[in-house]
């Protein structure tokens, strides 16, 4: 939030002026300063840590941000089940979980993240047998628009189905009870491989490696792949020199291969074929959450599409021809992962498939609609789902007949949000008015059952 009360995500493309912000201290503060804005009828968003790249959390209303309400509330080793404030950023409680022996399971490409936005937009990793972050959800707390409180837990599993990924369209949370494992280290094993190669062993490289993506460079025939196992071989950290040279080749460097692709479009072929030359294998042994988290300072906007792991390699060289057919200018490589189907949540992009993640991505004042609207045509056509976290430029009606569960999620949050006071413009156009598209609404009222209130 700048000193003019404007708000900006971290891509710094979108922005917004709310009426008011907020970081309440306590869930009693959170729930009447929404009552009081609900009452009068303005919109209430949250922000996490501001690392969607879509408009979804932007309001003229209220904007609360809960980094107040973090840290381990609970720990029961061993359950292994730790309950946390909302609020809480996934690189702390990465640090907070490693001091009792526990680590989440998976995590995404970086850790800056709130536990709650991370959550509530289906971030995910890479590993075939696990699925997004949301799998990991065993309750959560929420505040409605009316101050209510409502415990979601398995006793009610349709409500916390809607909940697990929601897009902030039912209430906000306040705290999330979190499945964790015992603490493991990772090796981690980079190298480059022809593109050939990598999509002809693809089903080996993702079945024989617990964490496997790969990167590719459009204008070549190389791919960086990245594979990361469990392993009880003692940590070998890179030494501080080696990462220093990793990160600053990841980001200092990449930023001024990206300025001067920004600058003269025509060299960005050439300029990937060098950076894919530079590409040096490395290999080392750290916790999970360290190998899995990069720093990314350089600044982008970001396109991801959930697909049927089937249909990884055709959508790949589909995409690699259009951007030679049409002469799109993109430098940066496109990142594919793999995850595990999961119905725990009506809105996982995962939802009933096992999925291959594609990630498309255009550096900061790089003009990205031809390039996202061309992969959008030919994810839609594979059956693709939009990571609701990324850019996309589906409406409602076209999302809800490629999510089984649609309906199921629309009756929760016409239960649970009748009035619309968490629904912005992005949420109008990704989800629909409230009431709308729910039309298993009424049938489905008796799963759902009354909120559980405690105290108001
Ligand atoms: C550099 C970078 C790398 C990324 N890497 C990955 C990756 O590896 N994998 C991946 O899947 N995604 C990735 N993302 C996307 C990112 O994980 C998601 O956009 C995530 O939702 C951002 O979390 P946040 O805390 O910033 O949430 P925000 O962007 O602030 O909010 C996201 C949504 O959650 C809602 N929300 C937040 N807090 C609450 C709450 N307490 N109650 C109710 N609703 C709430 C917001 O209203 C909004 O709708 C990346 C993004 C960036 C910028």
């Amino acid at each position: 939030m700048s000193p003019s009360g404007t708000w900006t995500n971290w891509s710094g493309d979108e922005t917004c002026r709310p009426n008011r912000t907020l970081q309440p201290r306590s869930a009693d503060e959170l729930a009447d300063a929404t009552s009081s804005a609900a009452a009068a009828g303005q919109t209430v968003r949250v922000v996490g840590a501001g690392h969607s790249f879509s408009d979804q959390v932007c309001t003229d209303g209220l904007l609360l941000n809960l980094d107040r309400l973090s840290g381990l509330q609970h720990v029961d080793t061993e359950a292994g089940l730790v309950t946390v404030g909302a609020g809480t950023r996934l690189s702390d409680l990465n640090v907070q979980l490693a001091r009792h022996g526990l680590a989440l399971p998976n995590l995404g490409d970086i850790d800056r993240q709130s536990i709650a936005g991370a959550m509530s937009t289906g971030t995910h990793g890479t590993g075939r047998k696990l699925g997004n972050l949301a799998t990991q959800i065993e309750a959560l707390e929420l505040v409605l628009a009316d101050g209510t409180k409502l415990s979601c837990t398995n006793a009610e599993p349709e409500v916390l189905r809607a909940a697990r990924v929601s897009l902030g369209a039912l209430g906000v949370i306040t705290s999330c009870t979190l499945r964790v494992v015992p603490a493991f280290a990772l090796r981690a094993e980079s190298r480059s491989m022809r593109l050939a190669e990598t999509l002809g062993r693809l089903d080996e490289l993702v079945d024989t490696n617990d964490h496997f993506e790969f990167f590719l460079f459009p204008h070549t025939d190389t791919a960086l792949v990245k594979a990361n196992n469990r392993t009880d071989e003692a940590v070998r950290p890179p030494r501080a020199l080696t990462r220093g040279i990793a990160e600053f080749a990841e980001n200092g460097v990449f930023e001024a291969v990206c300025r001067a692709g920004r600058r003269f479009p025509s060299r960005i072929p050439r300029l990937n074929r060098v950076v894919t030359r530079l590409m040096a294998p490395s290999e080392y042994v750290d916790q999970s959450y360290r190998v899995f988290a990069s720093r990314r300072s350089v600044r982008f906007t970001e396109m991801e599409w959930a697909l049927p792991r089937a249909v990884c390699a055709e959508v790949l060289q589909e995409i690699l021809r259009v951007i030679d057919r049409d002469r799109l200018d993109v430098g940066f490589p496109i990142e594919v992962r793999f995850v595990a189907a999961d119905e725990l949540s009506h809105l996982s992009p995962a939802y009933g498939r096992e999925t291959a993640y594609l990630a498309v991505h255009m550096y900061q004042g790089m003009a990205w609609e031809p390039y996202f609207r061309a992969v959008q045509d030919i994810a839609l056509a594979f059956e693709g789902r939009p990571h609701w976290g990324k850019r996309h430029l589906m409406e409602a009606d076209e999302l809800a007949a490629r999510y089984p569960a649609w309906d199921r999620f629309q009756a929760v949050r016409s239960r649970l949000d009748p009035q619309g006071t968490f629904t912005n413009a992005h949420l109008r156009r990704v989800l629909g008015p409230v009431g709308i598209s729910g039309t298993a609404a009424s049938a489905d009222d008796h799963l759902i059952g009354s909120p559980t209130t405690k105290g108001r």
